[in-house]
């Protein structure tokens, strides 16, 4: 997992013009200088730290985010982290089922938190179905490869079809109708991190 932030940090790193952009046609283009310096402050702190399990990787990742990244994004994928952080507490490792459990729970945070329904074009538009996907893939019994494979699909599939929608929740709402025709950048930036996490599980 310490590799996989690693790469993770590299992704929107390598992404944060593209993440801006999105942002820069319905938002206020910041959401790739959000990331890239999120998940760099991610990085520094994992380099420096040692861990015992799971738990508490994910939540000096989450905790990172919080305070390091404004705007929604931040507290949003800082409760995601946090929240996965607390359902795997004391584990070495993370299977299908623990980590489809953990995605869920940090779904979870982040509507809580930000109250986003289905196609409201956010993050959570990508996040629903890679959960589902991965929870699908756990009851099937599939290897954690081929879970991850199908919530990446599913995650594809969910940021792809924002495009259409008229966003309802951050401040792509503020455009109204004009939000339609534009991929949103945080459904992205979900892809982008369960992509990376994918090819790192596999290299
Ligand atoms: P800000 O909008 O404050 O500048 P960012 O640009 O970093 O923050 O993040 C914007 C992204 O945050 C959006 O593309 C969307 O996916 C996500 N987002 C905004 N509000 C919400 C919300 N209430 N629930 C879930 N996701 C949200
Ligand atoms: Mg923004
Ligand atoms: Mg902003």
């Amino acid at each position: 997992m310490l590799k996989a932030f690693d790469a993770i940090g590299e992704t929107l790193a390598a992404h944060k013009d593209h993440l801006t952009e999105l942002d820069s046609a319905i938002g206020d283009a910041d959401h790739g200088i959000n990331m890239s310096r999120g998940f760099g402050k991610v990085r520094e702190k994992l380099a420096s730290g040692t861990y015992g399990d799971l738990g508490a990787v994910f939540k000096d990742v989450g905790m990172t985010l919080m305070s390091s990244v404004g705007g929604a994004s931040g507290p949003l994928y800082g409760t995601l982290f946090m929240r996965m952080s607390m359902k795997l507490a004391g584990r070495q490792e993370a299977d299908v089922s623990s980590l489809a459990e953990a995605l869920e729970e940090g779904l979870r945070g982040i509507v809580a938190l930000g109250k986003a329904q289905l196609q409201d074009k956010t993050m959570v538009d990508a996040l629903t179905p890679a959960v589902e996907a991965m929870k699908k893939a756990s009851d099937d019994g599939a290897d954690l490869c081929v879970a991850l494979e199908s919530a990446v699909a599913a995650a594809q599939s969910g940021m792809e079809a924002t495009i259409p929608l008229v966003a309802r929740k951050g401040r792509a709402s503020y455009l109204g109708e004009r939000s339609a025709g534009h991929q949103d950048p945080g459904a992205t930036s979900t892809f982008l991190i369960l992509s990376t996490l994918l090819g790192s599980l596999k290299g």
